[in-house]
């Protein structure tokens, strides 16, 4: 029986990162994972593949649409095999590369599938037998998985989740997304842009419920124009493969003749035969494990990342990775959940982090809000990228920075500056009288702060 001081199961963002930070910290530590690449969901079907198609298809779309608006006359023709080729060596480079850093951290990898088999004792089943190990410290961090739909009969090609949607091998001439958020808008661009024509059919009123309703309607309006055809408040009752396509069932409607359907309705956490009970450990309502402030959910067993409750997100599963550790070492961990940033990485980029003007209204919060559009900034006018808007919601008495709401060019990058500015208990006057580099897309922000108190330059 081999012993470590700390034992994680699963090695994506949450537990790779929370192995790292571990060994730094003197730690021996081993890891479980049971498929051969380690990364995780985010690196070998999540985050990244989803950013490579991303890139690549905007480039593919802005080629043949835009590129004669700069004055570039170009022959633009589709090779799907290579871009899906040039994806999966992205994922191979990157996964690759969490191999070298628990080389580097003399991290002890083990290969196969994790279970608790009571107190400080973990049990890998691998392809050939199973090895029993012993820590003081286990840390769970098995991830999610694509949620299903009752009726929708899956066969994990033409009927799939983002996995399959990551790798259609030809562009689909008419694909169904059920569920317009953030799986179901990203990768509908993607084929979107590549030439499919895109049904969202989505149960609600509105996409990405739960951001703030005026950027979300905003960005809706872009989605529309750029070819999405939105059925919005309508319920998916079936759908299954009729031939060589699929039929989609919905509620008091014609049913929709596609050949591909992406079911994004959301993901549930993993836990599948974790052996939870030999610790004692029941899941709550929602199948996620229960913890306390500092991630325990058992005596000497942690939980982080997607299998607990929370946004589910890489950035959120590495910060709770690196708090939990340091928390069983030295005592102190910590993450601010109120700035936790979210971003969709569509064409305007939607961000946003802390507070919608609809929390604060309902929590009876007084703000002040600025907005300020990229229409009239000049870096985004030079990019011939104007759609989209800054909001920058403060508190009415301390001008304190509660909420930022973006659509619009890059502002995924650009959400990191009001995050950190807001880490830093910043007013929108503070932001307003940060000198921001010119011509730059960060200016809207600025001009956003200054619009807090009704005093904007550019508009
Ligand atoms: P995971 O990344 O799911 O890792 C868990 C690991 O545990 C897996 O490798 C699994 O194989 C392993 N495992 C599970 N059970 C066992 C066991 N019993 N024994 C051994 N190993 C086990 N988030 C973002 O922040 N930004 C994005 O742009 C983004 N894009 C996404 C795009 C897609 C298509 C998807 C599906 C998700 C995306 N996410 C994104 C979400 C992000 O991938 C997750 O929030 C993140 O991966 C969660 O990290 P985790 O460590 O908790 O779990
Ligand atoms: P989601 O929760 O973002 O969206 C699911 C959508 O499906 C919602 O709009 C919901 O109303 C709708 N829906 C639910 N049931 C439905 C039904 N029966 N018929 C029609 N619509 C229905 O879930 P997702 O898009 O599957 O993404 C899963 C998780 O992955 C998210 O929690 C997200 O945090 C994470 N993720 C993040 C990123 C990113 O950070 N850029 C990218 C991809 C995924």
């Amino acid at each position: 029986m081999a012993e470590h001081d700390l034992v994680v199961i699963g090695a994506g963002p949450g537990g790779y990162v929370a192995a790292i930070r571990a060994a730094q910290l003197g730690l021996d530590v081993a890891c479980v994972e049971k498929e051969p690449k380690l990364g995780g969901t985010c690196l070998r079907v999540g985050c990244i593949p989803s950013k490579a198609m991303l890139e690549s298809s905007e480039l593919y779309h802005a080629a043949r649409n835009s590129f004669s608006d700069h004055g570039i006359r170009a022959e633009v023709a589709l090779d799907l095999s290579q871009m899906l080729r040039r994806k999966s060596r992205i994922v191979d480079e990157l996964t690759g590369g969490i191999k070298q850093l628990f080389r580097k951290n003399k991290i002890t990898r083990y290969e196969g599938h994790g279970r608790l088999a009571g107190p400080g004792k973990v049990i890998v089943s691998k392809v050939h037998g199973q090895e029993e190990l012993e820590a003081r410290h286990i840390i769970i961090a098995t991830g999610s998985q694509v949620s299903t739909l009752p009726g929708v009969t899956m066969d994990w090609d033409r009927i799939g989740g983002s996995t399959e949607a990551l790798s259609y091998p030809e562009v689909p001439k008419h694909l169904v997304v059920i569920g317009a958020g953030v799986i179901g808008l990203e990768l509908g661009s993607v084929w979107l842009r590549l030439g499919a024509r895109v049904t969202v059919v989505e149960y609600m009123d509105r996409i990405l419920p739960g951001m703030d309703e005026k950027i979300g309607a905003r960005a809706f309006a872009v989605f529309r124009r750029q070819g999405f055809n939105f059925k919005m408040g309508c319920k998916v009752t079936g759908a299954r493969v009729s031939g060589s396509g699929c039929v989609v069932h919905i509620d008091g409607q014609e049913p929709l003749e596609c050949d591909r359907v992406l079911v994004a309705v959301g993901r549930k956490p993993y836990t599948d035969k974790l052996g939870l009970d030999t610790v004692g450990i029941s899941l709550d309502e929602r199948g996620r494990i229960p913890t306390d402030a500092h991630f325990k959910a058992a005596e000497g067993v942690y939980a982080i990342g997607d299998v607990i409750a929370g946004p589910m997100l890489a950035h959120k599963a590495e910060d709770e990775g690196i708090a939990c550790v340091e928390g069983i070492v030295t005592g102190f961990g910590h993450v601010n959940y109120d700035v936790i940033p979210s971003v969709v990485y569509t064409d305007p980029e939607v961000a946003w982090v802390g507070k919608t003007e609809e929390q604060l209204r309902k929590d009876g919060v007084p703000y002040n809000s600025g907005s300020f559009p990229f229409g009239a900034n000049g870096r985004a006018r030079a990019l011939g990228q104007t759609d989209g808007m800054v909001k920058i919601l403060a508190h009415k008495e301390t001008d304190r920075v509660l909420g930022v709401h973006m659509v619009g060019p890059r502002v995924s990058e650009l959400i990191a500056e009001v995050a950190t500015a807001m880490e830093f208990g910043a007013s929108a006057e503070d932001i307003a009288r940060t000198c921001h580099a010119h011509p730059t897309l960060a200016e809207v922000i600025k001009e956003a702060a200054l619009d807090v108190h009704g005093r904007p330059i550019h508009r």
